[in-house]
């Protein structure tokens, strides 16, 4: 039954509130781990970003019927407003997962996997990074493969629930790694025992779509 799902443009409007007020909570947990093989500024930076993302929210500025210009919208503000790495890879992320989608108000479950790889595939081409490297793309890559795998299946929701658990452990997995990327590159082998702080903040993101769309069924 799930795979009759629509997401509407409501959905995402709604998640992405939710995601500002994710980010709220996890400010100093983000902060922290940044502070740990970083610069310290990553909760602080995507607080800032998704604070905007949310005054634009209320002052509806996006009243279209089209999912691509809220999301796209959205990312642009992320783009602006938020400093270090993680602007522009979100920034690109929600620019361009709307990009096959423009002009619908719902789209289906496989469109939705198809809008993330569009995203994750944006943040790929921005920061240049491979699976390992100790970035957010060792979250999103593994969870990614998983999606589109199993996209067609009848339970969507258990679906993305396998794949965010994957995004988790994808997490985990950046512990014990030397970074490639980034500012943590610079302390070598100093970096392992830190979790990469893009790593955490990026699953519990798309955590928020899984939440979102269990109270879609919910309310079916
Ligand atoms: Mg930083």
């Amino acid at each position: 039954m799930n795979n009759k799902l629509l997401l509407n443009k409501e959905f995402f409007k709604i998640s992405l509130e939710k995601m500002a007020a994710l980010t709220e909570e996890n400010r100093d947990y983000w902060t922290e781990l940044d502070s740990d093989i970083g610069d310290g500024d990553h909760g602080i930076n995507l607080s800032i970003g998704f604070r905007g993302v949310t005054e634009k929210l209320q002052e509806n500025y996006d009243n279209s019927n089209d999912i691509n210009d809220l999301l796209k919208k959205s990312g642009m503000i992320l783009l602006s407003k938020v400093g270090g790495a993680s602007g522009p890879l979100y920034g690109s992320f929600f620019m361009k997962i709307g990009k096959d989608v423009v002009g619908k108000n719902e789209v289906t479950f496989v469109e939705f996997v198809d809008m993330l790889k569009n995203g994750i595939e944006a943040i790929q081409m921005r920061g240049k990074a491979e699976l390992g490297d100790k970035t957010m793309l060792d979250t999103l890559l593994p969870g990614l493969d998983y999606l589109e795998l199993h996209k067609e299946d009848e339970d969507s929701i258990k679906v993305l629930e396998d794949a965010v658990a994957i995004m988790k452990q994808g997490s985990d997995s950046t512990i014990p790694l030397v970074a490639k990327k980034g500012r943590a590159m610079r302390l070598g082998e100093r970096a392992i025992g830190h979790r990469d702080p893009g790593s955490a903040s990026s699953w519990m993101l798309i955590n928020v779509f899984l939440e979102e769309m269990k109270k879609q069924v919910e309310k079916v």
